[in-house]
């Protein structure tokens, strides 16, 4: 499917009022046609006197084609959402809260905040498949902001102030294809093992660095690459380079990130740099899956770590 706009003219032209969204939005969640989300019937008709609403006529409910998406009972106009997954998608490092509400000319900083959380969360595909071949794994600890800390934040040696990650990234000919990231507790086997049974597919290949808390992980080779006098970026380069891409962008975008929204973070820019060669088809990618998946509500939004 290569159906998305390829420029910014292209994309005025195609999405210039709300029927033009809800359209596209219908394509991308009934591509077969209209299905009734209570009872699973096809036939229906749409509704001339509510806005892209269909009526199911087997059961008669009524559904938005926004319902139970991720822009489910949202006030702002589709255009607005639209705006706002292009740039994302597009801007070349990504974009902030405090950018898109000015260049959407948004109301309140908290609309464009909760604006951008929600279309984070389009960027996880639900059925994404794990990596797989030969892939580098390593851990690392990014400094974290907090509300009194400068932006920038402090160096230093300890944890404190440091979120702890892990990092995964297929190795393919003389390059690094896809990439995983996540948030840990610690360096634990425990913790290590777990996000090795979520990101890569069994059979797979870890190259590490040797650290103690690797081997032993089920259905994985691993490959520990004992790193003694020769510095680990050497043998572990792929990812290096990708933990050191992802601090430059946290500071560069964010001016460094909140320790309870890492996650969200870590999963932007996965999906960015999974897309980095796709970055027009990335628009309609983060609008496919959020018609796919549930709404968020505003609590779960502000406070993930709440969340089992
Ligand atoms: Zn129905």
């Amino acid at each position: 499917m290569t159906d998305f706009p390829r420029s910014l003219l292209e994309f005025q032209q195609r999405f210039p009022d709300e029927a033009a969204c809800a359209g596209y939005l219908r394509q991308l969640r009934w591509p077969e046609g209209f299905v009734c989300p209570a009872c699973g019937g096809t036939r229906g008709w749409a509704l001339a006197t509510k806005a892209h609403t269909h009526e199911c006529a087997d059961c008669h409910k009524q559904t938005s084609v926004t319902a139970g998406t991720v822009m489910h009972g949202s006030k702002l106009p589709l255009t607005v959402w639209f705006w706002a997954a292009y740039l994302m998608a597009t801007h070349s490092n990504g974009i902030s809260a405090l950018q898109v509400q000015k260049q959407l000319g948004l109301g309140s900083y908290k609309s464009a905040w909760l604006l951008c959380a929600k279309l984070r969360r389009a960027m996880v595909a639900p059925e994404r498949s794990p990596l797989a071949g030969l892939v580098e794994v390593d851990e690392a600890s990014i400094a974290c902001r907090t509300k009194d800390d400068p932006p920038a934040g402090g160096g230093g040696r300890s944890h404190q102030g440091k979120l702890l990650i892990a990092g995964a990234v297929e190795v393919g000919d003389g390059g690094p294809g896809r990439i995983r990231l996540a948030q840990i507790a610690d360096f634990s086997a425990r913790s290590l093992h777990a996000f090795l049974a979520v990101n890569l597919a069994p059979g797979t290949t870890a190259r590490t660095d040797g650290w103690a808390s690797y081997p032993g992980a089920p259905d994985l080779n691993h490959d520990p690459r004992v790193v003694g006098a020769m510095a680990a970026h050497i043998v572990l380069p792929w990812v290096h380079r990708v933990f050191s891409n992802l601090k430059t962008w946290a500071l560069g975008v964010y001016h460094g990130l909140r320790p309870q929204h890492l996650q969200a973070y870590l999963d932007e820019f996965v999906f960015r740099f999974n897309r980095r060669r796709t970055r027009h088809a990335a628009f309609r990618s983060i609008l496919a899956i959020g018609v796919a998946i549930t709404p968020a509500t505003y609590k779960m939004l502000i406070a993930p770590e709440t969340q089992g």
